[in-house]
C-alpha cells in the first residue's frame, strides 16, 4: 500500500478524511531513510490515517488543500536537510540541483520551508487544526540560534513559524504519544521530545537565557558569552536519562523544551523497519521527474543511530543523541533480503552504516544507566576506556548479509572511524581484514577534517598519528587481497580557529603523508546548534573563554579551501 498523496489515494482505502497531513520539502520517498515516510508508516502502523503532501505550491492553496483538512494535527518538515543548507551553497550561492526534487532541479523547496508552509496551511485553513514541525530543520533551530543566512541570532523556530508544537529528534516514540493525546483530548504538555510555547515556565524548568539578552545591541560582548551560556545549557541537557526542563523566555513568552524521549531500543527499531515500506518514490511524485536521491538511499541499510563522536561542527548528537541503538542482525537480514525480491535490485547492497558505519553493536553501559558523562567526550583526544569497543557484530553482520542469495556485494558507504578500529585489539585487525576482502568500493571514506592541532583541538577530532597508522594497516591489508582500491579523505577549510596557514600545513601534509591533493574539500558552514557555530558567532573558545580566530570573508574562505585542493590562484 502507498501512503495517500491524493484524496482518490485517500478514499480508495476507505478513509473519508485524514487524521494527520504531513507536508514535506521532499518528494515522498517510501524508504525507511526519509523521515516523513518513516512518522507517516508508524502513524499508520499505530491506526492512524495519515496522507502526505511533498513538496506543495507555496503560491496558491491548490496542493494544501488536496487532502483536506486533518482531523488532528498538521505536520509539518522542511525535509530531510535544512531548507537553508538544501538552498545555498557555503559561498550564499543558490544550489541548481536538489537530489530529492523530481527532475533534480532546486525548483520546490522554499528557503525556509517550515515557516513557508506553516504560513501556506494557515492561509489556507481557518481555523486551522494544530501544526507541528518536525525533521530535521525543526529540531535543529528549536531555541535561540545562529542563523548563518541573516547572519544574526533567530528566535526558536516554533515563534517564527508561529506553529503550535514541535517534535524533535528521531521521533517516531514522541509523535505517536502525541498524537494519541490529541485523539484523546488529554494534556500532552509532559511528553517527551517536544517543545511548545506557553505562559510561564514549568515550576522545575532551567531557565536559559533569554532571546532579548542574546540580542542585546547593548553590550555584544556579554550577550556572546551569554549565548554560550546557553548552549553549554542546553547541550548538557540532551541526554534521555539525565536531561531536565528548559525555558527560554522570548518575547513576552516562553519556549519550554522537554527533556528528549529515550533512543529507540534493537526491538523497538526492528518494528520500525519492519514496516511495509515500498522502496519507491511515490507515484504522484515520480510523475513529476526523476528523484536523483533514490539511487543513493535504496537498496543501502541502516545498521544504527546516535553517535558519540562529538564532532563540534555536527549537529548528530543534538538530533539523534549520543547514545547508539542498533538493529538486530535479523531485521536488517531480513530487509536485505526484501531487496532481492524488489525488481530494480542488482544484487548490489550500496551501504550498510549509520551516521559512522563502524559503530555497531556495542556502547558504553553506563550510558543507558545513568546517562552519558557530561564532563568527557567518549572519543576525544582518544577512545575512553569504558568504550566496549568490539567490531565483531558488525563483521558477523556484513558476513551474513553478504551470504543472502540474491546479494552479490555488500559495500560499506558510510564513513568509518579508524581510531574506533585500532582501539579494538582483539577485533579490529579481523574487521580491516573483512573490509578490504569484501566491503569496499573501490574507496573507503575517512573524515580526519583537517592535520593541525589547534583546529582538530577545537573540532574535537583526533590527531594525526592513527590515521598514519590505519592507513598502512588499510593499505598492507588491500595489497594481501590483491586488490587495487583506495582511501577519501575529508576535510573542512574555514573552520573556527584555521586560519591560512593552517590549511597551508594541512596541504604539505596531504601532499607528503598521504600523497595527495584532496578533491573532498568543504567550507565549513555555521548550521544550527553545533558548538562549531557557537565558535563562529561568539568568536569564543568554550574550554577556555579566550578568543578564537573565526574566518568569515567569503573569498578568503575560498582561497582556504583552493589551497588545498591546489586551485590557488
Ligand atoms: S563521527 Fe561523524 S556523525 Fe559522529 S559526530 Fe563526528 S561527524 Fe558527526
Ligand atoms: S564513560 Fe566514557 S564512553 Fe561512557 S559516556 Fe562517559 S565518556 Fe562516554
Amino acid at each position: 500500500m502507498d501512503i495517500p498523496c491524493t484524496r482518490a489515494e485517500m478514499l480508495a482505502l476507505g478513509w473519508d478524511e485524514p487524521d494527520v497531513v504531513l507536508v514535506s520539502g521532499d518528494a515522498l520517498i517510501d524508504t525507511p531513510h526519509s523521515g516523513t515516510a518513516v512518522i507517516a508508516r508508524v502513524l499508520i502502523d499505530a491506526g492512524f490515517r495519515v496522507g502526505v503532501i511533498a513538496q506543495p505550491d507555496t503560491q496558491s492553496p491548490d496542493d494544501i488543500r488536496r487532502l483536506g483538512a486533518p482531523r488532528l494535527f498538521w505536520g509539518v518538515t522542511a525535509g530531510c536537510v535544512d531548507s537553508m543548507v538544501a538552498n545555498t551553497t557555503a559561498s550564499g550561492r543558490r544550489r541548481r540541483q536538489d537530489d530529492f526534487t523530481p527532475g533534480g532541479e532546486n525548483t520546490h523547496r522554499p528557503d525556509r520551508a517550515s515557516i513557508a508552509y506553516s504560513n501556506l496551511i494557515r492561509s489556507a485553513f481557518r481555523p486551522c487544526a494544530p501544526i507541528v514541525l518536525g525533521g530535521v530543520e525543526a529540531s535543529l533551530r528549536r531555541i535561540t540560534h545562529y542563523d548563518f543566512w541573516t547572519e544574526r541570532l533567530r528566535r526558536p523556530i516554533l515563534f517564527d513559524a508561529k506553529a503550535d508544537i514541535l517534535v524533535y529528534g528521531m521521533a517516531e516514540r514522541t509523535i505517536i504519544s502525541l498524537a494519541s493525546a490529541l485523539r484523546d483530548g488529554s494534556d500532552w504538555r509532559s511528553i517527551r521530545g517536544l517543545c511548545y510555547a506557553a505562559s510561564a515556565p514549568p515550576a522545575d524548568a532551567v531557565c536559559l537565557p533569554a532571546f532579548a539578552a542574546l540580542t542585546d545591541p547593548a553590550d555584544p560582548d556579554a550577550a556572546k558569552r551569554l549565548f554560550l551560556k546557553m548552549f553549554r545549557l542546553f547541550a548538557d541537557n540532551q541526554d534521555s536519562v539525565t536531561a531536565r526542563t528548559l525555558a527560554q523566555p522570548v518575547d513576552l513568552r516562553w519556549l519550554i523544551h522537554n527533556p528528549p524521549a529515550a533512543p529507540l531500543e534493537t526491538g523497538e527499531i526492528d518494528r520500525v523497519y519492519a514496516l511495509p515500506f515500498t522502496q519507491n518514490v511515490h507515484p504522484h511524485d515520480a510523475a513529476r521527474g526523476a528523484v536523483r536521491a533514490l539511487d543513493t538511499v535504496r537498496f543501502s541499510l541502516t545498521s544504527h543511530r546516535g553517535c558519540y563522536g562529538g564532532c563540534a561542527f555536527c549537529a548528530i548528537a543534538m538530533h539523534q543523541g549520543r547514545r547508539v541503538t542498533w538493529r538486530s542482525s535479523g531485521s536488517l537480514v531480513d530487509e536485505a533480503t526484501g531487496y532481492t525480491r524488489h525488481p530494480a535490485f542488482k544484487g548490489i547492497i550500496h551501504d550498510v552504516g549509520g551516521p559512522t558505519a563502524n559503530m555497531y553493536g556495542f556502547e558504553c553501559a553506563c550510558k543507558k544507566r545513568t546517562g552519558a558523562c557530561a564532563d568527557k567526550d567518549c572519543l576525544f583526544p582518544s577512545v575512553c576506556p569504558s568504550l566496549p569497543v568490539t567490531h565483531d557484530p558488525q563483521i558477523r553482520l556484513l558476513k551474513a548479509l553478504r551470504e543472502i542469495p540474491g546479494v552479490r556485494k555488500v559495500f560499506v558507504g558510510s564513513g568509518i572511524r579508524p581510531d574506533l578500529v585500532l582501539a579494538d585489539t582483539r577485533h579490529g585487525e579481523t574487521y580491516l581484514d573483512a573490509l578490504t576482502a569484501n566491503h569496499v568500493s573501490g574507496q573507503l571514506k575517512l573524515a580526519p577534517e583537517h592535520s593541525e592541532p589547534g583546529v582538530l583541538r577545537l573540532m574535537r577530532k583526533p590527531g594525526i598519528e592513527g590515521l598514519l597508522e590505519f592507513r598502512s594497516r588499510f593499505e598492507a591489508c588491500s595489497r594481501a587481497h590483491g586488490l587495487k582500491q583506495f582511501l577519501t579523505y575529508y576535510f573542512i577549510a574555514a573552520h573556527p580557529g584555521c586560519t591560512e596557514a593552517d590549511m597551508r600545513r594541512l596541504s604539505d601534509f596531504a601532499h607528503t603523508h598521504l600523497r595527495l591533493a584532496p578533491e573532498q574539500v568543504q567550507i565549513f558552514t555555521p548550521t544550527p546548534s553545533t558548538w562549531a557555530t557557537a565558535f563562529w558567532w561568539t568568536g569564543l573558545d568554550p574550554d577556555t573563554g579566550a578568543p578564537v580566530f573565526v574566518e568569515r570573508r567569503t573569498r578568503e574562505r575560498q582561497k582556504q579551501k583552493d589551497i588545498l585542493t591546489g586551485e590557488e590562484r
